[in-house]
């Protein structure tokens, strides 16, 4: 069983896919965190990560692993950096780091190594297009901007004043995120569409899993 959640920045795939997770006995995989991973590493050693040949050499110094013990962690080499990697500066990084063919190929051989071991659920932006276009069930989940700006800052409890700042990382990342040259953001042709502008949590998660479970009946 695999079940692929895209969509953009902010718009709820990973709490979705926790929940998923859970209902479905699924060991959910953040890709996301992967990239976020990949970005703090070049912020912390201060290293050029617009450059083409320094991402490429010090990409063999970069070690990702997964750790399942009583549910599942990732590990940037050896470390759970988890409370690290949420901050804008490092998704901003990481959006860049992620237009790089050579980081996604990376990536990319990991995520389809665990795919191929494992029931999973992934969310990312290439998880139907690219990691597992034979999944049993495609979602793409999508918000308004605005709507997840809001959202967003409501999880994170960011002051109103900030509006209008996150909301312009959120329209950036999007850009990038749809525009680039590898694997870009994408609905793939047989994706469900859940549009979640009018509907609170419980209700995508409701209407999810009722997808899901027609699916397995087949
Ligand atoms: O999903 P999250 O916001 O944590 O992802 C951080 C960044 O990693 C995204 O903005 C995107 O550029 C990149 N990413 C990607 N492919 C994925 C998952 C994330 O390019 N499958």
């Amino acid at each position: 069983m695999k079940v692929a959640i895209d969509g953009p920045s902010g718009v709820g795939k990973s709490t979705l896919a926790k929940a998923i997770a859970n209902e479905f006995n699924l060991i959910y995989l953040d890709t996301g965190a992967m990239y976020r991973m990949i970005g703090l590493y070049f912020l912390e050693n201060n290293l050029d990560y617009e450059c083409k040949e320094e991402v490429i050499k010090n990409l063999r110094n970069i070690h990702i692993d997964l750790v399942i013990d009583n549910g599942i962690k990732l590990l940037l080499n050896g470390r759970d950096v988890e409370s690290l990697i949420r901050t804008h500066e490092v998704a901003g990084i990481s959006s860049i780091l992620a237009q790089q063919k050579e980081v996604r190929e990376k990536l990319t051989a990991l995520q389809k190594d665990i795919a191929s071991k494992y029931n999973v659920v992934m969310d990312g932006r290439d998880i139907a297009s690219n990691i597992i276009p034979d999944a049993d069930v495609k979602l793409y989940l999508e918000a308004d901007a605005i709507v997840r700006t809001k959202r967003r800052m409501k999880e994170l409890e960011i002051p109103s004043k900030e509006f209008d700042f996150i909301y312009n990382k959120i329209l950036e990342r999007d850009k990038q995120d749809l525009n680039r040259e590898f694997d870009p953001l994408c609905i793939v042709q047989d994706a469900i569409v859940v549009n979640t502008d009018n509907m609170n949590f419980e209700q995508v998660k409701q209407k999810v899993f009722e997808i899901i479970k027609s699916k397995i009946a087949g």
